[in-house]
């Protein structure tokens, strides 16, 4: 049994079992929101449930682990509000539990005239999330941060971070125990049904085979790569789509780890909510590329060659995927291009190391990104949430979430009618 792994619920007990609320998800989203409630009313029976057999085997491990500082976001948007107070939450939240981490920082940078205009606009966008100690720095700066590293000008982010979010989701969890929460792993939620003093959630147990009922007066679902499925179990109005894209990393080699310092990130492209390759320093010294965006054919597919028919057949059948589609398909191809032919990829890196080498860099882990889309073929920029007091659907929660978890947790909460 895993280290956080519960027995099962016996099936006669199961029945009578009754919450005050139940998360579904054990990623950091639902973690942070389940913490969330019993520091708001610690007198409630609580409990989150998750279909794998340990806490955060998703999203919440497969990232690139950077504590965001809060630059990319749209002025005033959630993920501007939450991002830049959710890193300082979260630092503080590290320092009180021994959880390591390093403010390493992070160099945005342009590689040649054109992308200035984009860079000076992120810069203006930094400033207005107040991204703490935003300086713009011209090469010789770039060149004493990151030696190997060529550009004409860079943001430096000195404030921007590593951690490791699994550790950040065993400590939630640790504190979800401490104050009389459950977490209940093994256990999947096939479906959600409202009544008039609550809602059952059906509880699917898959190594028993055994089916269960539970009962709650509210439910939060934070199902990640999931959420559109289990919010649309009860709110069939709900229009978006989750498209899986997974994000594949090559790792440096350790001869060429010396060469990345903290963080190299490239001038995004706006029109998507993915920040383009980059150069990581994770927490235990790897160094990682990555990641790419390329469209996962499963949505729990870490390998390239994965493919769940269910989940591609429902983004092939979706009409916002085709519109999505139509418009960028030349940059998903080149995309998939990249992903498979490592070359292609390398040559990515070069410009902005040009001492990297095909030979310096092997394959290393993938993550796939629940990317809530909209049926006109618009990606949700946005955390998105839905609530109609009783059941709150968080609908879309991609990077920076778990960046921001301990305040997204804190919205999630008040949508549900918790109160501040
Ligand atoms: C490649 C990649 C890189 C990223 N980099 C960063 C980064 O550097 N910084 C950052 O802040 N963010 C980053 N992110 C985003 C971040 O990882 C996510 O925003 C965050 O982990 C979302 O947490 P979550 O709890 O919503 O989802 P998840 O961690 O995916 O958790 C959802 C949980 O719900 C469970 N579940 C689903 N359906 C059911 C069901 N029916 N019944 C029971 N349980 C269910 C799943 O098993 C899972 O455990 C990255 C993401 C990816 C993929």
């Amino acid at each position: 049994m895993s280290q956080t792994e519960q027995p099962a619920i016996p099936s006669t007990e199961a029945d009578k079992r009754h919450y005050d609320l139940i998360v579904v998800g054990g990623g950091i989203v639902g973690l942070a929101a389940a913490r969330e409630a019993l520091l708001r009313s610690p007198d409630q029976k609580v409990a989150v449930v998750e279909k794998e057999n340990d806490i955060a085997q998703h999203q919440s491990s497969h990232n690139s682990g950077v504590l965001h500082a809060g630059i990319y976001y749209k002025p005033g948007s959630l993920k501007a509000r939450l991002c830049a107070a959710g890193r300082q939450a979260l630092i503080e939240y590290c320092d009180q539990k021994g959880i390591h981490y390093e403010l390493c920082g992070k160099l945005i940078v342009a590689l040649d005239e054109s992308e200035l205009p984009a860079l000076d606009d992120l810069y203006e966008r930094g400033i207005a999330n107040k991204v703490p100690g935003l300086e713009m720095v011209g090469p010789e700066r770039i060149a004493e941060i990151e030696p190997y590293t060529r550009g004409i000008r860079a943001i430096w982010s000195p404030e921007t971070g590593i951690v490791e979010f699994i550790a950040i989701a065993r400590a939630y969890a640790g504190d979800i125990r401490s104050m009389g929460g459950e977490i209940i792993t093994g256990h999947q939620v096939k479906g959600l049904a409202t009544q008039a003093d609550g809602v059952i959630v059906d509880v699917h147990r898959p190594v028993s085979g055994h089916r269960y009922t539970l009962s709650a007066k509210k439910v939060i679902t934070c199902a990640g790569l999931h959420s559109d499925r289990i919010a649309r179990s009860t709110d069939t109005t709900i229009r978006t789509r989750i498209v899986p894209f997974r994000g594949d990393y090559y790792a440096f080699r350790p001869e060429v780890r010396h060469m990345v310092n903290g963080l190299i990130y490239p001038v995004p492209d706006l029109r998507f909510p993915f920040l383009g390759v980059h150069m990581t320093r994770v927490i235990g010294g790897e160094v990682w590329a990555g990641p790419n965006a390329v469209l996962a054919f499963a949505r729990e597919g870490y390998r390239r060659w994965d493919v769940n028919l269910r989940d591609l057949g429902q983004v092939i059948g979706f009409g916002g995927f085709w519109r999505m589609a139509s418009q960028y398909w030349r940059m998903g191809m080149l995309e998939m291009y990249r992903d498979y032919v490592k070359a292609a990829y390398v040559k990515e890196i070069q410009r902005y190391m040009p001492e990297i080498s095909n030979a310096d860099v092997e394959i290393g882990p993938s993550g796939v990104r629940a990317q809530a889309l909209a049926p006109t073929g618009k990606m949700v920029d946005d955390f998105l949430m839905s609530s109609d007091g009783r059941i709150t659907h968080v609908l879309n929660a991609p990077s920076p979430a778990a960046s921001s978890s301990l305040m997204i947790a804190k919205v999630i909460l008040d949508d549900a009618g918790y109160g501040g």
